[in-house]
Protein backbone atom coordinates (compact mmCIF):
# COMPACT_ATOMS: atom_id res chain seq x y z
CA UNK A 1 0.00 0.00 0.00
CA UNK A 2 1.73 3.39 -0.83
CA UNK A 3 1.12 6.18 1.83
CA UNK A 4 -1.60 8.02 2.22
CA UNK A 5 -1.16 11.69 1.83
CA UNK A 6 -3.38 13.54 4.29
CA UNK A 7 -4.18 17.01 4.88
CA UNK A 8 -5.31 17.83 8.33
CA UNK A 9 -7.61 20.66 9.37
CA UNK A 10 -8.20 21.52 12.74
CA UNK A 11 -4.39 20.02 13.55
CA UNK A 12 -4.09 21.46 17.07
CA UNK A 13 -7.50 20.04 18.34
CA UNK A 14 -8.19 16.91 20.56
CA UNK A 15 -9.01 14.85 16.98
CA UNK A 16 -5.87 16.72 15.50
CA UNK A 17 -3.50 15.55 18.34
CA UNK A 18 -5.14 12.36 18.00
CA UNK A 19 -4.31 12.48 14.29
CA UNK A 20 -1.04 13.57 14.54
CA UNK A 21 -0.39 10.47 16.72
CA UNK A 22 -2.08 7.96 14.20
CA UNK A 23 0.47 9.13 11.51
CA UNK A 24 3.51 8.96 14.10
CA UNK A 25 2.37 5.54 14.68
CA UNK A 26 2.23 4.45 11.11
CA UNK A 27 4.69 6.51 8.84
CA UNK A 28 4.89 3.95 5.87
CA UNK A 29 1.10 4.24 5.51
CA UNK A 30 0.20 8.05 6.82
CA UNK A 31 1.93 11.09 5.26
CA UNK A 32 0.36 14.77 6.64
CA UNK A 33 0.80 17.03 3.57
CA UNK A 34 -0.80 19.99 4.79
CA UNK A 35 -1.87 21.02 8.54
CA UNK A 36 -4.42 24.08 9.75
CA UNK A 37 -5.49 25.21 12.62
CA UNK A 38 -6.82 29.07 13.56
CA UNK A 39 -4.35 29.84 16.44
CA UNK A 40 -2.62 27.62 17.98
CA UNK A 41 1.09 29.10 17.03
CA UNK A 42 3.07 26.58 19.46
CA UNK A 43 0.81 23.48 18.37
CA UNK A 44 1.57 23.97 14.23
CA UNK A 45 5.56 25.05 15.11
CA UNK A 46 5.25 21.86 16.96
CA UNK A 47 3.34 19.47 14.51
CA UNK A 48 5.82 21.02 11.50
CA UNK A 49 9.35 20.10 12.99
CA UNK A 50 7.35 16.37 13.31
CA UNK A 51 5.93 16.19 9.88
CA UNK A 52 7.34 18.53 7.63
CA UNK A 53 3.94 19.40 5.62
CA UNK A 54 4.27 20.49 2.63
CA UNK A 55 1.91 23.36 3.29
CA UNK A 56 0.08 24.92 6.51
CA UNK A 57 -2.60 27.35 7.11
CA UNK A 58 -3.79 29.40 9.98
CA UNK A 59 -6.63 31.35 9.58
CA UNK A 60 -6.08 34.04 12.32
CA UNK A 61 -4.03 36.49 9.88
CA UNK A 62 -1.79 37.28 13.08
CA UNK A 63 -1.06 33.81 14.19
CA UNK A 64 -0.35 33.25 10.46
CA UNK A 65 2.25 36.13 10.41
CA UNK A 66 3.93 35.08 13.82
CA UNK A 67 3.72 30.90 12.72
CA UNK A 68 5.47 32.20 9.71
CA UNK A 69 8.34 34.71 11.30
CA UNK A 70 9.08 31.26 13.33
CA UNK A 71 9.35 28.49 10.62
CA UNK A 72 10.90 30.47 8.42
CA UNK A 73 8.49 29.79 5.09
CA UNK A 74 5.10 30.58 3.82
CA UNK A 75 2.16 30.21 5.93
CA UNK A 76 -1.63 30.21 4.06
CA UNK A 77 -4.63 32.58 5.88
CA UNK A 78 -7.83 33.25 6.23
CA UNK A 79 -10.80 30.71 4.97
CA UNK A 80 -9.03 30.83 1.81
CA UNK A 81 -6.05 29.17 3.09
CA UNK A 82 -8.27 26.08 4.36
CA UNK A 83 -9.69 25.66 0.87
CA UNK A 84 -6.63 25.80 -0.56
CA UNK A 85 -5.00 23.48 1.68
CA UNK A 86 -7.96 20.96 0.94
CA UNK A 87 -7.86 21.10 -2.84
CA UNK A 88 -3.72 20.72 -3.05
CA UNK A 89 -2.87 18.03 -5.90
CA UNK A 90 -1.06 16.06 -3.09
CA UNK A 91 -3.80 15.87 -1.40
CA UNK A 92 -5.45 11.90 -1.13
CA UNK A 93 -7.70 12.60 1.63
CA UNK A 94 -8.93 15.59 3.76
CA UNK A 95 -9.53 14.89 7.37
CA UNK A 96 -11.38 17.62 8.92
CA UNK A 97 -11.18 17.92 13.09
CA UNK A 98 -12.42 21.89 12.73
CA UNK A 99 -14.79 22.80 15.34
CA UNK A 100 -18.16 24.26 14.32
CA UNK A 101 -19.23 25.36 11.20
CA UNK A 102 -15.79 26.67 9.31
CA UNK A 103 -15.26 23.31 8.00
CA UNK A 104 -17.80 23.37 5.60
CA UNK A 105 -16.77 24.92 3.03
CA UNK A 106 -12.91 23.57 2.71
CA UNK A 107 -14.88 20.39 2.68
CA UNK A 108 -17.11 20.98 -0.50
CA UNK A 109 -14.11 22.40 -2.39
CA UNK A 110 -12.10 19.03 -1.10
CA UNK A 111 -14.80 16.48 -2.70
CA UNK A 112 -15.17 18.49 -5.97
CA UNK A 113 -11.48 18.90 -6.14
CA UNK A 114 -11.71 14.65 -6.21
CA UNK A 115 -10.46 14.23 -2.72
CA UNK A 116 -11.70 11.33 -0.20
CA UNK A 117 -13.30 13.01 2.97
CA UNK A 118 -13.13 12.17 6.42
CA UNK A 119 -15.05 14.14 8.72
CA UNK A 120 -14.91 14.40 12.09
CA UNK A 121 -16.94 17.66 12.25
CA UNK A 122 -19.75 16.31 12.45
CA UNK A 123 -21.44 20.05 11.62
CA UNK A 124 -20.76 19.50 7.75
CA UNK A 125 -23.04 16.81 7.93
CA UNK A 126 -25.64 18.28 10.21
CA UNK A 127 -25.54 21.49 8.63
CA UNK A 128 -25.23 19.98 4.94
CA UNK A 129 -25.63 16.40 5.05
CA UNK A 130 -27.99 16.40 1.98
CA UNK A 131 -25.13 18.68 -0.21
CA UNK A 132 -22.51 16.89 0.61
CA UNK A 133 -22.90 13.38 0.11
CA UNK A 134 -24.69 14.65 -3.65
CA UNK A 135 -21.20 16.27 -4.20
CA UNK A 136 -19.73 13.52 -2.68
CA UNK A 137 -21.53 10.65 -5.44
CA UNK A 138 -21.28 12.99 -8.16
CA UNK A 139 -17.38 13.48 -8.12
CA UNK A 140 -17.13 9.90 -6.90
CA UNK A 141 -14.87 10.28 -3.71
CA UNK A 142 -15.53 8.63 -0.31
CA UNK A 143 -16.84 10.24 2.74
CA UNK A 144 -15.43 8.22 5.63
CA UNK A 145 -17.24 8.98 9.22
CA UNK A 146 -14.13 9.58 11.97
CA UNK A 147 -16.82 9.89 14.79
CA UNK A 148 -16.44 7.02 16.80
CA UNK A 149 -19.80 6.10 16.57
CA UNK A 150 -20.43 6.21 12.74
CA UNK A 151 -17.01 4.38 12.46
CA UNK A 152 -18.39 1.38 14.24
CA UNK A 153 -21.56 1.60 12.19
CA UNK A 154 -19.23 1.92 9.12
CA UNK A 155 -17.54 -1.22 9.99
CA UNK A 156 -20.52 -3.26 11.10
CA UNK A 157 -22.11 -2.19 7.15
CA UNK A 158 -19.32 -3.30 5.69
CA UNK A 159 -20.39 -6.09 2.87
CA UNK A 160 -23.67 -5.89 3.44
CA UNK A 161 -26.44 -5.39 1.60
CA UNK A 162 -28.63 -2.31 2.74
CA UNK A 163 -32.07 -3.67 2.77
CA UNK A 164 -30.99 -5.93 4.99
CA UNK A 165 -30.41 -3.30 7.89
CA UNK A 166 -33.42 -2.87 10.17
CA UNK A 167 -31.55 -0.05 12.03
CA UNK A 168 -28.52 1.85 13.64
CA UNK A 169 -28.18 2.26 17.27
CA UNK A 170 -26.00 4.70 18.15
CA UNK A 171 -24.47 4.27 21.78
CA UNK A 172 -24.34 7.32 23.95
CA UNK A 173 -21.87 7.48 27.32
CA UNK A 174 -25.06 9.69 28.76
CA UNK A 175 -22.37 11.99 30.02
CA UNK A 176 -21.57 13.16 34.11
CA UNK A 177 -25.70 13.84 34.21
CA UNK A 178 -26.88 10.58 33.43
CA UNK A 179 -28.05 9.97 36.97
CA UNK A 180 -28.65 13.58 38.15
CA UNK A 181 -32.45 14.19 38.76
CA UNK A 182 -34.40 16.77 36.56
CA UNK A 183 -35.09 19.13 39.36
CA UNK A 184 -31.23 19.30 39.85
CA UNK A 185 -30.75 20.25 36.46
CA UNK A 186 -30.78 24.17 36.78
CA UNK A 187 -27.40 23.77 39.15
CA UNK A 188 -25.13 22.17 37.06
CA UNK A 189 -22.05 24.45 37.31
CA UNK A 190 -19.72 24.26 33.75
CA UNK A 191 -16.63 22.43 35.89
CA UNK A 192 -19.55 19.90 36.48
CA UNK A 193 -20.47 20.02 32.58
CA UNK A 194 -16.83 19.80 31.60
CA UNK A 195 -15.71 16.66 33.53
CA UNK A 196 -17.10 14.00 30.85
CA UNK A 197 -17.06 10.14 32.31
CA UNK A 198 -15.13 8.47 29.60
CA UNK A 199 -14.04 10.87 26.82
CA UNK A 200 -11.14 13.08 27.18
CA UNK A 201 -12.20 15.60 23.91
CA UNK A 202 -12.94 19.45 23.38
CA UNK A 203 -14.73 21.84 25.71
CA UNK A 204 -17.89 22.56 22.85
CA UNK A 205 -17.95 18.13 22.37
CA UNK A 206 -18.14 18.12 25.91
CA UNK A 207 -20.82 20.30 26.72
CA UNK A 208 -22.84 19.21 24.19
CA UNK A 209 -21.96 15.19 26.04
CA UNK A 210 -23.57 16.80 28.93
CA UNK A 211 -27.01 17.81 27.21
CA UNK A 212 -26.83 14.81 24.75
CA UNK A 213 -26.84 17.61 21.56
CA UNK A 214 -24.31 15.26 20.96
CA UNK A 215 -25.86 12.25 20.48
CA UNK A 216 -28.88 14.24 18.82
CA UNK A 217 -26.15 15.99 16.64
CA UNK A 218 -24.80 12.35 15.95
CA UNK A 219 -28.32 11.06 14.70
CA UNK A 220 -28.60 13.23 12.15
CA UNK A 221 -24.83 12.86 10.61
CA UNK A 222 -25.94 9.11 10.64
CA UNK A 223 -29.18 9.56 8.82
CA UNK A 224 -26.92 11.24 5.61
CA UNK A 225 -24.24 9.11 5.98
CA UNK A 226 -26.01 5.84 5.38
CA UNK A 227 -28.52 7.36 3.72
CA UNK A 228 -31.32 6.07 6.32
CA UNK A 229 -34.56 7.75 8.13
CA UNK A 230 -34.04 8.87 11.01
CA UNK A 231 -36.88 6.86 12.40
CA UNK A 232 -34.19 3.80 12.12
CA UNK A 233 -31.86 5.58 13.69
CA UNK A 234 -31.89 4.69 17.71
CA UNK A 235 -29.71 5.74 20.67
CA UNK A 236 -29.33 3.35 23.46
CA UNK A 237 -27.00 4.89 26.73
CA UNK A 238 -23.92 2.70 27.60
CA UNK A 239 -21.89 4.82 30.30
CA UNK A 240 -18.51 2.16 29.72
CA UNK A 241 -18.41 4.04 25.90
CA UNK A 242 -17.00 0.54 24.65
CA UNK A 243 -19.38 -1.01 22.15
CA UNK A 244 -19.33 2.27 19.88
CA UNK A 245 -22.32 1.61 18.14
CA UNK A 246 -24.69 -1.38 16.54
CA UNK A 247 -26.39 -2.56 13.58
CA UNK A 248 -29.77 -4.36 14.15
CA UNK A 249 -30.38 -6.42 10.59
CA UNK A 250 -34.23 -7.79 9.55
CA UNK A 251 -33.38 -11.36 10.59
CA UNK A 252 -32.73 -9.66 14.40
CA UNK A 253 -29.00 -10.18 14.26
CA UNK A 254 -26.78 -7.68 15.34
CA UNK A 255 -23.31 -6.46 14.90
CA UNK A 256 -20.91 -4.01 17.03
CA UNK A 257 -17.78 -3.26 17.05
CA UNK A 258 -15.87 -3.01 20.61
CA UNK A 259 -12.53 -1.32 21.80
CA UNK A 260 -11.28 1.12 23.85
CA UNK A 261 -12.50 4.74 24.26
CA UNK A 262 -10.17 6.22 22.10
CA UNK A 263 -10.13 7.87 18.92
CA UNK A 264 -6.99 7.04 17.23
CA UNK A 265 -9.15 3.90 16.41
CA UNK A 266 -11.86 5.34 14.08
CA UNK A 267 -9.09 7.90 12.69
CA UNK A 268 -7.09 4.88 11.52
CA UNK A 269 -10.30 3.39 9.77
CA UNK A 270 -11.13 6.26 8.44
CA UNK A 271 -7.18 6.72 6.96
CA UNK A 272 -6.37 3.01 6.02
CA UNK A 273 -9.41 0.97 6.58
CA UNK A 274 -10.49 -1.51 5.71
CA UNK A 275 -6.80 -2.71 6.14
CA UNK A 276 -6.28 -3.64 9.47
CA UNK A 277 -2.76 -2.60 10.49
CA UNK A 278 -1.08 -3.05 13.75
CA UNK A 279 -0.36 -0.13 15.95
CA UNK A 280 0.91 0.90 19.39
CA UNK A 281 -2.30 1.39 21.17
CA UNK A 282 -3.33 -1.22 24.07
CA UNK A 283 -5.38 -3.51 23.72
CA UNK A 284 -8.80 -3.79 25.03
CA UNK A 285 -8.99 -6.16 27.79
CA UNK A 286 -12.44 -6.84 28.14
CA UNK A 287 -12.30 -8.68 31.61
CA UNK A 288 -10.64 -6.26 32.99
CA UNK A 289 -13.67 -4.00 31.73
CA UNK A 290 -16.07 -6.17 32.98
CA UNK A 291 -19.38 -5.52 32.46
CA UNK A 292 -21.11 -3.79 29.79
CA UNK A 293 -24.43 -2.30 30.25
CA UNK A 294 -27.30 -0.65 28.25
CA UNK A 295 -30.16 1.10 29.37
CA UNK A 296 -32.68 3.77 27.41
CA UNK A 297 -31.94 7.37 27.21
CA UNK A 298 -33.82 9.88 29.03
CA UNK A 299 -35.74 11.47 26.88
CA UNK A 300 -37.67 14.17 29.20
CA UNK A 301 -34.15 15.21 30.69
CA UNK A 302 -32.73 15.71 27.49
CA UNK A 303 -35.00 16.94 25.01
CA UNK A 304 -31.62 17.08 22.70
CA UNK A 305 -33.01 13.62 21.35
CA UNK A 306 -36.80 14.59 20.70
CA UNK A 307 -35.41 17.93 18.81
CA UNK A 308 -32.79 16.41 16.63
CA UNK A 309 -35.45 13.32 15.77
CA UNK A 310 -37.48 16.59 14.93
CA UNK A 311 -34.89 18.29 12.49
CA UNK A 312 -33.87 15.21 10.97
CA UNK A 313 -37.52 14.53 10.06
CA UNK A 314 -38.45 17.71 8.80
CA UNK A 315 -34.78 18.07 7.09
CA UNK A 316 -34.13 20.83 4.84
CA UNK A 317 -32.70 23.93 6.69
CA UNK A 318 -33.96 22.86 10.15
CA UNK A 319 -31.16 20.60 11.28
CA UNK A 320 -28.39 23.86 10.21
CA UNK A 321 -30.47 26.19 12.49
CA UNK A 322 -30.70 23.16 15.55
CA UNK A 323 -26.77 23.18 15.34
CA UNK A 324 -26.16 26.89 15.03
CA UNK A 325 -28.85 27.35 18.02
CA UNK A 326 -26.71 25.28 20.03
CA UNK A 327 -23.65 26.47 19.30
CA UNK A 328 -24.67 29.67 20.90
CA UNK A 329 -26.36 28.48 23.58
CA UNK A 330 -23.13 26.63 24.58
CA UNK A 331 -21.22 29.75 24.27
CA UNK A 332 -23.50 31.58 26.39
CA UNK A 333 -23.03 28.76 29.18
CA UNK A 334 -19.32 28.41 28.97
CA UNK A 335 -19.47 32.37 29.51
CA UNK A 336 -22.05 31.91 32.80
CA UNK A 337 -24.35 34.12 31.04
CA UNK A 338 -27.64 30.90 30.73
CA UNK A 339 -28.21 27.95 33.12
CA UNK A 340 -27.52 24.51 31.48
CA UNK A 341 -31.12 23.90 31.48
CA UNK A 342 -31.48 26.99 28.94
CA UNK A 343 -29.69 25.60 26.31
CA UNK A 344 -32.64 23.07 25.65
CA UNK A 345 -34.99 26.21 25.77
CA UNK A 346 -33.09 28.05 23.18
CA UNK A 347 -32.67 25.44 20.50
CA UNK A 348 -36.27 24.75 20.54
CA UNK A 349 -37.51 28.00 20.68
CA UNK A 350 -35.18 29.03 17.71
CA UNK A 351 -36.37 26.30 16.15
CA UNK A 352 -40.10 27.07 16.52
CA UNK A 353 -39.65 30.33 15.19
CA UNK A 354 -37.91 28.74 11.93
CA UNK A 355 -39.15 28.60 8.49
CA UNK A 356 -37.82 25.37 6.68
CA UNK A 357 -36.04 25.66 3.35
CA UNK A 358 -36.35 22.20 1.42
CA UNK A 359 -33.24 20.79 -0.20
CA UNK A 360 -31.02 24.08 0.43
CA UNK A 361 -28.18 24.51 -1.69
CA UNK A 362 -25.07 26.23 0.49
CA UNK A 363 -26.33 30.00 0.77
CA UNK A 364 -29.29 28.76 2.39
CA UNK A 365 -27.70 26.37 4.20
CA UNK A 366 -25.46 29.49 5.51
CA UNK A 367 -27.66 31.93 5.80
CA UNK A 368 -29.97 30.00 7.89
CA UNK A 369 -27.02 29.52 10.03
CA UNK A 370 -26.32 32.89 10.84
CA UNK A 371 -30.23 33.70 10.93
CA UNK A 372 -30.37 31.11 13.87
CA UNK A 373 -27.21 32.98 15.48
CA UNK A 374 -29.30 35.98 15.74
CA UNK A 375 -32.53 34.57 16.68
CA UNK A 376 -30.88 32.20 19.60
CA UNK A 377 -29.45 35.31 21.09
CA UNK A 378 -33.21 36.18 22.40
CA UNK A 379 -34.64 33.38 23.18
CA UNK A 380 -33.77 32.96 26.23
P1 LIG B 1 -10.96 21.11 19.64
O1 LIG B 1 -11.64 22.33 20.18
O2 LIG B 1 -10.08 20.33 20.53
O3 LIG B 1 -10.08 21.51 18.35
C1 LIG B 1 -10.58 22.27 17.32
C2 LIG B 1 -9.54 22.51 16.24
O4 LIG B 1 -10.15 23.27 15.19
C3 LIG B 1 -8.32 23.28 16.68
O5 LIG B 1 -7.18 22.79 15.99
C4 LIG B 1 -8.61 24.70 16.20
O6 LIG B 1 -7.45 25.45 15.93
C5 LIG B 1 -9.34 24.42 14.93
N1 LIG B 1 -10.24 25.49 14.49
C6 LIG B 1 -11.32 26.01 15.14
N2 LIG B 1 -11.89 26.98 14.39
C7 LIG B 1 -11.17 27.06 13.26
C8 LIG B 1 -11.23 27.88 12.11
N3 LIG B 1 -12.16 28.83 11.96
N4 LIG B 1 -10.32 27.67 11.13
C9 LIG B 1 -9.36 26.72 11.27
N5 LIG B 1 -9.24 25.93 12.33
C10 LIG B 1 -10.13 26.11 13.32
O7 LIG B 1 -12.12 20.22 19.03
P2 LIG B 1 -12.18 18.62 18.88
O8 LIG B 1 -12.70 18.02 20.12
O9 LIG B 1 -10.91 18.11 18.29
O10 LIG B 1 -13.35 18.46 17.82
C11 LIG B 1 -13.19 18.77 16.43
C12 LIG B 1 -14.40 18.25 15.68
O11 LIG B 1 -14.43 16.84 15.79
C13 LIG B 1 -15.74 18.75 16.25
O12 LIG B 1 -16.61 18.96 15.19
C14 LIG B 1 -16.22 17.60 17.10
O13 LIG B 1 -17.63 17.53 17.17
C15 LIG B 1 -15.68 16.41 16.33
N6 LIG B 1 -15.44 15.20 17.15
C16 LIG B 1 -14.57 15.24 18.18
C17 LIG B 1 -14.36 14.12 18.96
C18 LIG B 1 -13.34 14.11 20.09
O14 LIG B 1 -13.10 13.06 20.67
N7 LIG B 1 -12.74 15.22 20.43
C19 LIG B 1 -15.06 12.93 18.68
C20 LIG B 1 -15.94 12.92 17.60
C21 LIG B 1 -16.13 14.07 16.84
MG1 LIG C 1 -19.21 10.50 18.73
Amino acid sequence: MKPKNIVLLGATGSIGVSTQKVAADLPDYVRIVGMASRENVAGMEKAIQQFHPKAVAMTDRDKARELEQRIQSPVLTGEKGLVELATMPEADIVLVAIVGTAGLEPALAAIRAGKDLAVASKEILVMAGELVMSEAKKHGVKVLPVDSEHSAIFQCLEGRNPTDVKRLILTASGGPFRQTSREDFKHITLAQALKHPSWNMGQKITIDSATLFNKGLEMIEARWLFDIEIDRVDVVVHPQSIVHSMVEFQDGSMLAQLSAPDMRHPIQYALVGPKRLPNSMPPTDLAKIGTLTFENPDQDKFPSLRLAHLAGRIGGTLPAVFNAANEVAVARFVEGKIRFTDIFTMVEKTMNAHRPVNQPPLDAILEADAWARREAEHAV
